[in-house]
């Protein structure tokens, strides 16, 4: 697996620095959602950049609430996070022209998860060609975009396609 061009991942080599507390939580408190890549909040449920992304468009779709086990969440919460997670499959496959996704959900450091202590589910887009064998949710391959201008056009797809009576919200 080759790692063709990535500077944001070198800068956080470099960096190195383990953000303090929980980024699903600190992240949606704070009103600074442009620098810190969230492109969308609904009610229960937030739509956020990987920094570390697996492809062009990698979303990251979290409840507001500090939960690890998917099965403590509610059936109400459950369904507004499927809910923001289907919202992100059509602004990115409108915006992106994606052909495909790997959908899926990291439990526990042993599965893969990098923060496992507050549930997130990825949302990876797909192109025919992008790759033959990419090992969705392992390794961090070509990204041919920047993520910051990858997250400018996805955060305009959300308002333009969800319009933005929910954007405010926090919980
Ligand atoms: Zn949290």
């Amino acid at each position: 697996m080759e790692r063709l061009y990535a500077p944001w991942r070198i800068e956080y080599v470099v960096g190195k620095k383990k953000e303090p507390g929980c980024i699903f939580c600190a992240k949606p408190a704070a009103a600074e959602d442009d620098k810190n890549l969230i492109v969308h909040r609904a009610r229960g449920a937030f739509g956020m950049m990987n920094k570390y992304p697996y492809n062009n468009g990698h979303l990251l779709v979290s409840p507001y609430r500090h939960v690890s086990d998917l099965c403590d969440l509610s059936a109400e919460e459950n369904a507004l996070l499927i809910q923001e997670v289907c919202r992100a499959i059509t602004v990115i496959r409108e915006v992106m022209k994606a052909e495909g996704f790997n959908v899926g959900l990291n439990l526990g450091v042993e599965a893969g998860a990098g923060i496992e202590e507050h549930l997130h589910y990825h949302v990876v887009p797909r192109w025919r060609g992008d790759t033959n064998v990419m090992p969705v949710l392992a390794d961090v391959r070509v990204i041919p975009e920047h993520f910051l201008e990858t997250s400018r056009k996805l955060r305009a797809g959300f308002q333009r396609l969800f319009p933005p009576s929910e954007r405010e919200a926090r919980t």
